[in-house]
């Protein structure tokens, strides 16, 4: 019966599970921004709370990964993880081993045994969220490499990004030229990994009201974004579907899974789904795309059942 966390999240969240995968209980605690001591203190607390003094395993999806061999933090967007020993510190707080997987895997392998993706051979696990991440699912178990990197697309230069001549572009059947026009018009992004134009700048809830800001001088949330009818909104949107779409396809280029599952807070967006296969086979090498993509079954609660999976996937 493991213990789940998750610190993807604006809050750490936390689940007691039962093997079959029930959620026996939860709890959620504020995120201490900036704070190593704190965050490990949240983490106690909440573990605390949710074990009741019995001694579970416990498994935490983080964001970035852990750097295999050297068992520090890499490439967290909470930047105050970088670096830190977060897997012997937690062991050495909590005097327990403690199982560490990255929070879109977590995500990943939640909605390849309780979600969406339930009953495909493969399952791409998409975090449309703060930050843009994956995790990719094979028969069941998470695939993962020696670099700790697997479903990193977030961090990848946007494809095709039209930022410099539209002359370019012209003879390329599939630009939409009004589309192109307002890529066009927007600037190169630096991302806090320290590349250019990743794709998080762009995809990421922060990355859409930039654009949104950018194309129109009109700052709204990624909430309000999604949605506003009015024409200037609903241009912004094309924009990031098309976006969206090219980024995806390399994905279905590169591992073609049998299905694609969006999660994070921008997969909220209804009408992100009817049209993103047909757009995403445009990107394509054979011109076309007959993967699901799929909202996620598991909401909010998905990174935090993939966390306690974690243990039992062991
Ligand atoms: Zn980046």
């Amino acid at each position: 019966m493991p213990i789940g966390i998750d610190l993807g999240g604006t809050k750490i969240a936390g689940i007691r599970m039962a093997d079959d995968g029930c959620v026996l209980s939860e709890n959620r605690i504020a995120t201490p921004k900036n704070d190593y001591r704190a965050t490990l203190d949240a983490i106690v607390e909440l573990v605390t709370s949710l074990d009741g003094g019995e001694d579970m395993p416990i498994g935490i999806g983080t964001p970035g990964a852990c750097v295999p061999g050297l068992q520090i933090m890499q490439n967290c967007n909470s930047e105050w993880l970088n670096g830190k020993r977060l897997l012997p510190d937690l062991e050495t707080r909590l005097g327990k081993r403690v199982r560490m997987a990255n929070d879109a895997d977590c995500f990943a392998l939640s909605e390849a045994h309780f979600g969406a993706g339930r009953g495909y051979t493969s399952v791409f696990g998409v975090i449309l969220g703060t930050g843009v991440g994956g995790g990719f699912v094979v028969e069941g178990r998470l695939l993962s490499g020696p670099n700790a990197l697997t479903g990193e697309w977030g961090h990848t230069p946007l494809p095709y990004f039209r930022q410099r001549s539209r002359e370019a572009f012209r003879e390329d059947e599939h630009v939409n030229e009004l589309l192109d026009a307002l890529e066009c018009a927007l600037s190169p992004r630096t991302c806090y990994c320290g590349r250019l134009n990743c794709i998080e700048t762009f995809l990421s809830g922060p990355g859409l009201a930039r654009t949104h800001e950018s194309l129109w001088g009109d700052a709204r949330t990624p909430e309000e974004l999604a949605a506003a009818l009015d024409d200037e909104a609903r241009k912004t949107f094309d924009l990031y579907c098309h976006m969206l779409a090219r980024s995806l396809a390399q994905v279905v280029n590169i591992v073609d899974p049998h299905v694609i599952v969006l999660g994070g807070g921008l997969s909220k967006i209804d009408r992100l789904y009817p049209r993103l296969s047909d757009l995403i086979a445009r990107y394509t090498f054979s011109g076309r795309c007959k993967t699901p993509i799929l909202a996620p079954v598991g909401g909010d609660a998905s990174g935090v059942r993939g966390a306690a999976w974690v243990w039992l996937d062991a």
